[in-house]
């Protein structure tokens, strides 16, 4: 027998239960909508673009192409759905949302074995799932995780962008911390001067916004300031907030007029993060305003911050790269989709197809283990319990888990990489990520052009997925 659970149909929920079912597993699909809604969703259909159109650049030397044409070789659904209903759009895949949402659809309507649950999810029970609920999660479900994960599942309402490291102009800018606390090498500083910060502060308070819903507009207020906002409070209010320069001397020994300080935003240094800089200006405009930092004139932004509500659990502390949850006893449960970490429609639907190429490899596993309690999709066919560590497990030893080959592309390819750093990135201060060249490992020999970098990046990881590709058939 091999039956496992889906929660969510949206990218992540549908490419999994394709997965699931392809790979001959039986499905229950619960999906909350129409029913009820999110804040950001408008129709009951299955893999809705809550935003955007467009599902990112397919040139294949970004790292958006690329983890698309990793995807393709992976047969996922969604991709392939998104090119059956593209529309123009120069060298990106934008799509007609309805005609996309109707090929999922049909998609996965044509497997048997499909079980769709209209209904709400409100508590995690104790059978094989893959919970793909999305950043918009929350009431029962949010509890259930926040008691499933230790109290991990975090809500967060910005994020600052994230620039990466090689675009840095290190003339311009200091490795330095605040009082030279915790040693120099934590952040990296970027001064202005009295003229640098006025240009900059002009330009900032004029630019413009993305468009702010109700759901958002409490998010704004209630949580993490947007840099502009607090920018519009009065000239000086970021001197002394994000860019105050007390506790730090420039590298000619005096106070700089303000400054903005960048973190690290992984273990290999590759990605540096604007600290207190989330923002909700419009893409352009962040890049447009924030390369007015001297230190970042030339700055490639690998993510733009994002104002909205996010749930997402603190993967790094609780999943393994699988998308599997890593405490002993839990490895029938997954966590995809950008409630697992990671950010973007592609990359949700990556971490769906991953977690669900695992979870077909655990299932002969759990038969033995604890009968599937069936889901007639009624009210009266649900168990229900008041703690999952109460409820019987399907017990997956350490020895058995080591014992099963894990899916997992190399960390070379963008798949790769974006699953490893889940798991492996810093745990404080975790944010969700999107697909970047950031994440891959550096190339064996350095390559200074940045264009013949990029190639490079893509010819390693094409060359690594293939290879992968072809063993996996084998
Ligand atoms: C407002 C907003 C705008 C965004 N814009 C973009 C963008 O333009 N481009 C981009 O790449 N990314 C964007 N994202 C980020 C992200 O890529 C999308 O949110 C993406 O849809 C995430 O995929 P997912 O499968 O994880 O979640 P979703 O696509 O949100 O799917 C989750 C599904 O689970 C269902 N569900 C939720 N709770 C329950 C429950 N308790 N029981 C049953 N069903 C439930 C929901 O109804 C939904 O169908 C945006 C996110 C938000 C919130």
């Amino acid at each position: 027998m091999k039956k496992a659970r889906v929660i969510g149909a949206g990218l992540a929920g549908c490419e999994a239960a394709y997965q699931l079912l392809k790979g001959g597993a039986e499905v229950e699909l619960f999906e909350m909508r129409p029913h009820k809604k999110t804040p950001a969703h408008v129709t009951g259909d299955f893999a809705e673009l809550v935003c955007s159109n467009s599902l990112k650049s397919e040139d294949v030397f970004t790292s958006s192409g690329l983890l698309k044409r990793e995807m393709e070789l992976m047969d996922s659904l969604i991709l392939r759905c998104a090119n059956a209903a593209r529309i123009p759009s120069g060298s990106a895949l934008a799509v007609d949302k309805e005609r996309f949402s109707e090929a999922v659809q049909r998609g996965l309507a044509r497997f048997s074995k499909l079980t769709v649950v209209r209904r709400e999810t409100e508590k995690i029970e104790n059978v094989p799932q893959i919970i793909a609920t999305g950043p918009l999660t929350d009431g029962g479900l949010m509890d259930e995780l926040q008691k499933l994960t230790g109290g991990a599942a975090y809500f967060f309402d910005a994020a600052a962008p994230i620039v990466s490291a090689e675009s840095i102009d290190y003339e311009r800018a200091f490795f330095q911390s605040r009082y030279g606390k915790g040693g120099d090498g934590g952040y990296l500083n970027c001064p202005l001067d009295k003229d640098e910060y006025g240009r900059f502060y002009e330009e900032l308070i004029a630019a413009e916004c993305a468009e702010i819903r109700d759901f958002e507009e409490r998010a704004v207020f209630s949580g993490c300031m947007p840099v502009e906002i607090m920018a519009k409070r009065g000239r000086d209010t970021l001197r002394f907030g994000p860019m105050r320069p007390v506790g730090i001397r420039g590298i000619d020994g005096k106070r700089p007029y303000a400054v903005v300080q960048l973190r690290r935003e992984n273990a290999g240094g590759t990605m540096y993060n604007l600290v207190g800089f989330q923002t909700h200006l419009k893409f352009g405009e962040q890049k447009r305003v924030f390369s007015l930092i001297p230190a970042l004139k030339n700055a490639e932004f690998l993510r733009f911050g994002v104002m909205h509500r996010n749930s997402y659990v603190l993967a790094p502390a609780v999943l393994k790269e699988t998308f599997a949850l890593k405490a002993e006893g839990y490895g029938h449960i997954f966590i995809a989709g950008q409630l697992s970490g990671v950010e973007g429609y592609v990359e949700s639907a990556a971490s769906g197809l991953v977690a669900a190429k695992n979870m077909l490899r655990i299932l002969p596993e759990l038969s033995d283990a604890q009968p599937f309690a069936p889901s007639k999709g009624t009210e009266t066919g649900m168990r229900s319990h008041e703690n999952i560590a109460n409820a019987p497990q399907f017990m997956l030893s350490r020895e058995t888990v080591s014992n099963i080959s894990q899916f997992m592309p190399p960390p070379e390819t963008m798949t790769g990489a974006l699953c490893r750093h889940i798991a492996y990135a810093e745990a404080k201060d975790f944010q969700p990520m999107n697909s970047n060249f950031g994440l891959l490992p550096p190339l064996e020999k350095a390559v200074r052009d940045k264009k013949k970098r990029k190639e490079e990046y893509v010819r390693r990881a094409g060359a690594a997925m293939d290879e992968y590709i072809k063993n996996e058939r084998k």
